[in-house]
């Protein structure tokens, strides 16, 4: 893990959601969010989208995560079931 400098900007260019990981619990080396434990795939009917356990979560797109992000330091290899939720 890599602890980020204080007052140091977390992954530039990245939304605020993961950022706020990063500066929360720092980043994992050559890792990403996809293949993360932490990873929530979720089919709802016809779509799909992707979730973080630990972040703030909603039934909106603005809480979707990205498999190519840059893990945080919570990072745990392991990949999720696909869940299914009821429309
Ligand atoms: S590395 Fe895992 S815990 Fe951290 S933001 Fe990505 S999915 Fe969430």
């Amino acid at each position: 893990m890599t602890v980020l400098e204080f007052g140091k900007q977390p992954s530039p260019g990245l939304p605020r959601m993961i950022r706020d990981m990063h500066l929360a619990y720092g980043t994992t080396e050559l890792k990403q969010c996809g293949d993360c434990v932490h990873f929530q795939r979720i089919r709802v009917g016809n779509t799909r989208c992707a979730k973080c356990e630990l972040a703030r979560q909603s039934r909106s797109r603005a809480t979707d995560w990205r498999a190519h992000w840059r893990a945080c330091g919570k990072f745990e290899t392991g990949r999720a079931d696909t869940r299914d939720v009821a429309t």
